[in-house]
Order: structure tokens, then sequence, then C-alpha cells
């Protein structure tokens, strides 16, 4: 199984730290609002390399923290006149409302940043002990010059950083002993949360937050390390140095960086403000169809959000669900039950597939080949199964069809989800019907919405709905 490294610009075999297990950490998002499908694109990805590793047989540690203290967070709570708290809890709330939605598993552990400080505290503590830290009017810089490996992860030469980073010494930092340096704890401001520390009252900087609960969930060193490509540098590269100056030891062994979700071919992203968030595109779409749009590119290529590319998705997803609908509806009514020596070869055949998508998976988890392996055992299973099957066959091929899909999270099995836009057109139908006094018509539409799950309101605005 080989994977791309960041660290080698190559793809390496994968050997696990210890056999058959993986310790994977993945950056989570800041909880300050809802996530977007940019947000999206390294949960959809990782969850896949996880459930394929689970697929081969590993025992895989997946932690995956939530940024829940950041400038941001307390900028949303200061508008709203809340607690920082109440923000991040309930955006935490929605993230893994949106994660279950597409079908990504809950990590093994999922840490907050404000539940680790003491952790943070001491392994900033070791750090100055060891010289590779140092305090200036109540905060915290990592000397990265001290720290000899750095830029090995990012690429980047240290001079070449020092001539970009020479602004810094003019926009206030200039306490600092060096423009690379950066910050690990930094002095409480007036009206933001603040934990007790040996340099006074504060906060932790963003990076020693990563290190700190990964080292705590998964050990001094992990196999895997993930993000998107933005956090290569500086985030990952300062990971490194404040990981492997404080424990002594290699930190990952493999980083893997998912590339960017575009829109218009423009990086999607909060700050310039053109993005959907995963809600905002679930009441349009099933979000099985944005998983599967997602894994029909390679994580590492640059993918551009449009429509079109996301009717493919679905027409795909249909595909494959239609063909499953299908062995389900003939092995119910197949006449015979055990399978034929005919049948037997075929299904021997149909392992090629398997293989097919093995191999590709194995390939840097190249998902976009493997689902065309899944295209072609659907192609395969639909021409091959018929009325005469037995029901064994049938079973057999649905069976690999559920497998492979369920390793890249794609649910197979038709799920009846009401889109927000069907809901809305079928009140526009009730209230029609109750003008036109049909009264049985729109209690026949008012329950068929409460069979799935959605109930109405008649309210003075007009009629409200909301999920049961
Ligand atoms: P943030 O909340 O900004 O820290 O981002 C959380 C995760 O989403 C990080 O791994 C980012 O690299 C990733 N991310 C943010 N925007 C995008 C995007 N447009 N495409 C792909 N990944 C993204
Ligand atoms: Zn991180």
């Amino acid at each position: 199984m080989k994977l791309y490294n960041t660290l080698s610009k190559a793809k390496e075999d994968f050997v696990p730290i210890e056999e058959g297990k993986v310790k994977m950490y993945v950056c989570g998002p800041t909880v300050y609002n809802y996530i977007h499908i940019g947000n999206a694109r390294p949960m959809i990805v990782f969850d896949t390399v996880r459930r394929y590793f689970e697929y081969k047989g590993y025992e895989v540690n997946f932690v995956s923290n939530f940024t829940d203290v950041d400038d941001k967070i307390i900028k949303k709570a200061i508008e709203e006149g809340v607690t920082a708290e109440e923000i991040s809890k309930r955006y935490i709330k929605e993230c893994k409302h949106d994660m279950d939605g597409m079908n990504v598993k809950p990590a093994t552990k999922h840490p907050l940043a404000t539940e680790e400080i003491g952790g943070m505290v001491e392994m900033i503590q070791t750090l100055i002990g060891k010289g590779y830290a140092y305090e200036k009017n109540g905060t915290v810089y990592f000397r990265t010059r001290r720290f000899k490996d750095y830029g090995k992860l990012s690429h980047k030469n240290l001079d070449d950083l020092q001539s970009g980073g020479r602004s810094l010494l003019v926009t206030g930092e200039d306490e600092k002993e060096d423009p690379l340096d950066f910050v690990l704890w930094k002095p409480k401001k007036e009206g933001e949360p603040a934990w007790e520390s040996p340099w006074g009252e504060g906060r932790p900087g963003w990076h020693i937050e990563c290190s700190e609960m990964s080292k705590k969930y998964l050990g001094e060193q992990i196999d895997i390390h993930a993000g998107g490509e933005d956090l290569v540098f500086p985030h990952h590269e300062n990971e490194i140095a404040q990981s492997e100056a404080a424990n002594g030891r290699e930190f990952a062994k493999y980083w893997m960086h998912n590339a960017f979700l575009n829109i218009d071919n423009r990086k999607m992203s909060k700050s310039l403000g053109n993005f959907f968030t995963v809600r905002e595109i679930s009441e349009k779409y099933d979000l099985q169809v944005l998983r599967f749009f997602m894994l029909s590119a390679h994580y590492r290529s640059p993918l551009n959000f449009s429509a079109d590319l996301m009717d493919a998705a679905r027409t795909g997803l249909e595909r494959i669900r239609n063909a499953a609908d299908n062995l389900k509806f003939l092995r119910e009514n197949a006449k015979l039950k055990e399978m034929t020596e005919a049948e037997k070869e075929k299904l021997d055949r149909a392992g090629e597939y398997v293989r097919g998508f093995e191999k590709a998976m194995d390939d840097d988890f190249n998902t976009a080949d493997a689902i065309a392996s899944i295209f072609e055992l659907v192609k395969y299973s639909n021409t091959t199964a018929d009325e005469e099957s037995s029901a064994e066959y049938l079973e057999s091929l649905l069976g690999l069809i559920v497998k492979l899909s369920d390793v890249l999270g794609i649910q197979s099995e038709k799920e009846e989800e009401i889109l927000a836009d069907d809901i809305e057109a079928l009140i526009e139908e009730r209230q029609e019907a109750r003008k036109a006094r049909d009264f049985a018509r729109a209690d026949k539409i008012r329950d068929e919405l409460l069979a799935k799950g959605i109930i109405l309101e008649d309210t003075r605005e007009g009629v409200k709905w909301k999920k049961a």
C-alpha cells in the first residue's frame, strides 16, 4: 500500500509503527460557524482513508480535534453577546450533525482544545526547559532557528522565510528574538477566555494545541498526520518543530494533505465569502451526492465545485443504487437457491473488479479509479444477473457492491431522504388544495410529510416546517 508523503514528496510504502495498527491525527475545524463544503473535503477524504485501512484489517485510532478557542470564535461571541463557549458548543453540535449526514464516522476521540490546556502548558514548559522557547512580557515564543529541521515539511529554506518574515518586526511583535519565532502562549486580553499559567493568564497558540492533543491521545510518535494543504505551512511545520523538540523523536511518519475545493476556479474560503455550507447543500442534495462528488477526484487534485459535477455524481450514485435494488428484487423472486457451477465461475470473474478497486486504493487512495471499478462491477452485475440467477449468486454480487461502496462511505441502499425543495413544493400544493377546499387532499399531504418526519405548523406568517 502506497501513500504520498508530503515530507518526502514521494509515494512511499505504508509501514505501520505497530503491526496491524494505524495512529492517525487529522486537524479539525475551528468552530465559529457551520462548516463549509471546503472543510468537508478533508473530513470525507480522511474518513475514506480510515475506512480503507479498516477494510484491510488495521485497527485505526483516529483522533480529530475541534479548535474551540480562537480569535474568530471570540469575535462571533462578542457580535452575538454570548460566551465563546456557547458559540463553540453550538457549532460542534452542528458540525457533528453534518458529519453524520455525510456518513463521516465519529473519530475515536474528538478532543477539545479548551479541555487540554494543562497538557499544553506542560509541553511549553518542557520547550522552555530545553532552550527551545522563551517568555517575553507574558508571551511565550518558539525559538525557530534552534530547531535544525525547521522547513523539512514545507521544503522551505530559513533564509527565504527570513526575508519574507521581516515585516513582522514592524507589526508589533518586535519583542521576539527573531522574526521567525512563533507564539506558543499569548497573554489575556480584556474580555477574552483565559487560563492560568506560569507566564500569567492567557491562552495557547493554535499550533501547540495539535502537538499536545496528538501526543496525549496517540503517543509521541504517530503514523499519519493529515489536513488540508493550506496547513502544511506554518501549522504543520510548527507542530513538527514543537513536538520533535519537546519529545526528542520523529513526530509523524507520513504527512497527508488534501488539495483545495474551489468554486469558479478560486479557492473556497470563509474570508473570500464564496462558500456554501454543508447545511445549504443538504437542502438541495442528498449529502451522499456531495460525498460521491468529493471522491470522484483524487484527493491531491484541486476540485472545482459545480452543479454539473454534482449532477454527474447524483447519476453515478443512482447507477450503483439501482443495481443494488435490482439485485435485491431478483433475489427476493429467485427460483433457485444455491449457486450453480457456472455462477461460481462468474463470481470469480467479478473478483477482478474487487482487485481493481484495491489496486486503485493501494495507489495513494485513488478513489476516482476505485469508483470506476465499482461501476465496472455494477455493469457486470447488470449483465450477468437475471430472473434465472440463484439467490446465492445475487446475494454475493450485492455483497460485493455493498462492501466496496462502504469503504468509500457510500450507502448503496436507497434512502428515502426528502429535500427542502420537495417539502416546499408539497406545502405549496397543500395550500392550493386548501384554497380549493379539497381538505382530504390537504390532510393527505400533511400525513405524507409526517411519515417522512416533517412536521408542519400553520402560523400567522404562513406554513412553517421542521424535522421531527
Ligand atoms: P479551518 O476551520 O479553516 O481550520 O479548516 C479546517 C480544515 O478544512 C483544514 O484541514 C483546512 O485545510 C480544510 N479546508 C478549508 N478550506 C478548504 C477548501 N476550500 N478545500 C479543502 N480543504 C479546506
Ligand atoms: Zn492542527
